[in-house]
């Protein structure tokens, strides 16, 4: 065996744990820039407990609630320049997978005089401003991940970066504050959560521990499915799910996504679908595609979800996504010209080319290709 493992994140998990840790605020700092998108932080609760902790610690927060989904350079330029006008001590990311990254960028610009393009380069002569990341979704687990993925309109795509100074400080998980959400968010999220989970597992990069860890998210998304597809979402599920979420973060934080993540966001970036929903239209075709390559892992997988065999597992996850929207064939050509280009290309257990990723493309979306 021969393998390394480091998560850059303290976690405090359970129900009231943001009023019940206010300490943890005062640590970092006197002034908090709050990251957020325009609703959900609100909607959630989560922000109303932040704020009555910094009052509680006379401390001077700022609020920037203008994440956009799936962010872009321009936007965490913006909220890089409020931070330094601000000259906050660290940020509170509140959200789902978009504040949460966006806050990593702006992290970075509030402290570095770069252009966001040179995100990219991920060497940063200061080091980011401390985070505390607080989940809304259970989905990306972004909050214990380096990741910050970024739309990037020049490229027609969305790209990552993030170095061991990106983790957030600490990570402050309530299954409470995903109570909000409605229902087509709740399952796409979840389904990304499962995607981590999946193809960590599957990737060429998997390590003893990640897969420890990556059988666990996929046993607790499992028990999930059923009140999924039920729509009966319990606070027990929703503990389920969102520990299903940090799992998975911590699995790609060393595994990375494979190329199921880079061909899903050219559905994300050209069709506006969710991103968790992206990956989960397009998991179980990319099963087949390797399935030789991964067996004992695959059946593995299937086992733990309780399906019978990958074609249960499709029908299941399209149930779930409910998905509308249509694609051709020059689509899919497109897009696996972009996805190609990614970073996860190189991570399957079987090597994929641009003809592979356009049939994989091509198997999966069938049913709304015209
Ligand atoms: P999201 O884009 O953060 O949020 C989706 C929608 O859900 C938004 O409209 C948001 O509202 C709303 N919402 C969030 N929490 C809510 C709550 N508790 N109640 C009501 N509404 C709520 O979704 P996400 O799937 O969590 O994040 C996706 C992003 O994360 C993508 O950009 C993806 O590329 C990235 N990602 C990152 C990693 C990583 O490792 N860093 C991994 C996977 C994906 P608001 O607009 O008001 O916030
Ligand atoms: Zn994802």
């Amino acid at each position: 065996m021969k393998f390394g493992f480091y998560i850059g994140t303290r976690v405090i998990f359970g129900k009231s744990c943001v009023k019940e840790n206010k300490a943890e605020f005062l640590r970092l700092g006197k002034r908090a820039l709050l990251v957020t998108g325009r609703r959900s932080a609100k909607a959630s609760g989560a922000m109303d407990d932040v704020i009555e902790c910094l009052q509680e610690t006379r401390s001077d927060f700022l609020v920037f609630d203008q994440v956009d989904n799936n962010p872009t350079l321009e936007n965490v330029k913006e909220g890089g320049l409020k931070a330094a006008e601000f000259k906050a001590d660290y940020i509170v990311a509140i959200g789902g997978g978009s504040p949460l990254d966006a806050a990593k960028a702006i992290a970075v610009l509030a402290v570095n005089p770069i252009e966001p393009m040179d995100l990219y380069k991920n060497v940063f002569d200061k080091k980011p401003l401390p985070i505390i990341a607080i989940p809304t979704t259970s989905g990306t687990g972004s909050e214990v991940t380096p990741y910050s993925i970024l739309t990037r309109h020049d490229m027609e795509t969305k790209m990552s970066f993030g170095n061991k100074d990106t983790f957030p400080e600490l990570a402050l998980i309530d299954p409470a504050y995903t109570a909000s959400l409605p229902y087509d968010v709740a399952v796409n999220t979840a389904v990304d959560a499962l995607s981590h989970a999946v193809e960590g597992y599957v990737s060429k990069r998997s390590t003893p521990l990640s897969d420890i860890l990556a059988v666990e998210a996929i046993k607790q998304f499992g028990e999930c499915l059923e009140g999924l597809a039920e729509k009966k979402i319990s606070d027990s599920i929703r503990e389920k799910l969102i520990y299903c979420s940090l799992l998975g973060g911590m699995v790609i934080s060393h595994t990375g996504t494979t190329i199921v993540h880079g061909m899903g966001y050219s559905l994300t970036f050209f069709k506006g679908i969710p991103h968790g929903r992206a990956n989960g239209l397009l998991i179980a075709q990319y099963l087949r595609y390797i399935y030789e390559f991964a067996e004992e892992k695959i059946k593995y997988i299937l086992h733990n979800l309780g399906v019978e065999d990958i074609e249960t597992f499709e029908n299941t996850m399209h149930k779930l996504l409910n998905t509308t929207e249509i694609f051709s064939e020059e689509d899919f050509r497109k897009y696996a010209s972009l996805a190609i280009k990614q970073k996860s290309s190189g991570y399957n257990v079987k090597n994929v080319t641009e003809e592979d990723l356009e049939q994989i493309m091509a198997g999966a979306l069938k049913k709304y290709t015209v």
